[in-house]
């Protein structure tokens, strides 16, 4: 299939030495603007060799641990300081990001679920494009913040997956154990088809991502792990000047689909156990309240395995398929 080349363009020169800071622009005609654009900010710091280093966040639009530590990196970094090259994009589903949504405004779209996305197709598939046959191409090593949004809330971690190319998943690894968040997973997906940690991984990139709280907010806590992690991830991939500030981290495992547990009536939530806590198989996790009338007893929500609860529902009121809560099997580094 013969591809059209992607409707954007970047005012940066990925080329060019020292520090640039630029868009990417993307033609979108519309009420307000008949030949307007949207205007991802992206910045470029090149000095000498090195590998390339991709790093974005708000990949939704309601995550902001990523945006808040690459929107610090973008104004601070110095070229001096780095060797090889660092692409920043800290709102990479910018309408999102704008509207402070999970999905694009404009046409819904989940970016990570959008992957390897078209040029001539919706804003989120033409976004998707752009990094598929752009910036992928040109990256080595891959760290894509996200959070648990509006909807969900985790244990601040690092994670990485299990691949089958057993060199691409250590140095992945190495990587998540340099970034240093309280907790560090060997992370299975539910969804994995369309996200673009599988775009990625598929190229061989070396990808890393977090999961750093979440409910649609980023706290003083979380902000600074993800700024400490995001140092640590580049001094330790040799792109960075300056030295791991190496942290403590308890490894999880996600071994199988028994991990989440989902919600199979709708209602007010009450949750018996919180992020963090130990449970043991069968335990009760959260009640469900029927909220039509008084008088009728909640439905129990149980854990499908022992561990930690890592993840979490965030809103008071749950709806029939959400996910209430996912649990990890700690182990060793
Ligand atoms: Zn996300």
């Amino acid at each position: 299939m013969q591809l059209v080349p992607s409707p954007i363009t970047a005012t940066v020169d990925f080329a060019a030495p020292g520090v640039q800071h630029g868009y990417l622009r993307l033609p979108y005609s519309r009420d307000d603007a008949a030949w307007g654009s949207i205007m991802t900010p992206i910045a470029v710091v090149n000095n000498g060799d090195g590998p390339t280093a991709l790093l974005t966040g708000a990949n939704h639009g309601d995550e902001y641990e990523g945006p808040i530590a690459l929107f610090d990196l973008s104004s601070t970094i110095r070229a001096e300081d780095v060797s090889g090259r660092i692409i920043i994009v800290p709102a990479m589903n910018y309408p999102a990001f704008g509207a402070g949504t999970r999905t694009s405004p404009i046409d819904r779209g989940n970016l990570n679920r959008s992957f390897p996305g078209r040029p001539d197709g919706s804003v989120t598939q033409k976004i998707a494009d752009y990094f598929q046959r752009v910036l992928l191409p040109m990256s080595d090593i891959v760290l894509d913040f996200h959070s648990g949004g509006k909807t969900l809330d985790f244990l601040p971690y690092c994670a990485a997956h299990i691949l089958p190319d057993k060199r691409q998943e250590a140095q992945s690894f190495d990587l998540v154990r340099a970034f240093g968040a309280p907790w560090s997973v060997r992370m299975l997906e539910i969804d994995a088809v369309g996200m673009y940690d599988t775009a990625a991984e598929e190229m061989g990139k070396i990808f890393v991502t977090t999961e750093l709280g979440g409910g649609g907010t980023a706290t003083a806590h979380t902000a600074g792990i993800a700024k400490r992690g995001l140092k640590n991830l580049l001094i330790a991939a040799g792109l960075l000047k300056g030295d791991v500030d190496a942290q403590p981290t308890q490894w999880l495992d996600m071994p199988d689909a028994d991990c989440f547990t989902f919600a199979e009536d709708g209602g007010l939530i009450e949750f018996l156990a919180d992020l963090g806590d130990h449970v043991v198989q069968d335990q009760p996790v959260a009640r469900i309240f029927p909220v039509a009338r008084t008088g009728l007893l909640p439905v129990t929500v149980t854990a499908g395995r022992a561990g930690v609860m890592m993840a979490r529902h965030f809103p008071g009121i749950v709806k029939p398929g959400d996910c209430v809560a996912v649990i990890g099997v700690e182990v060793e580094g």
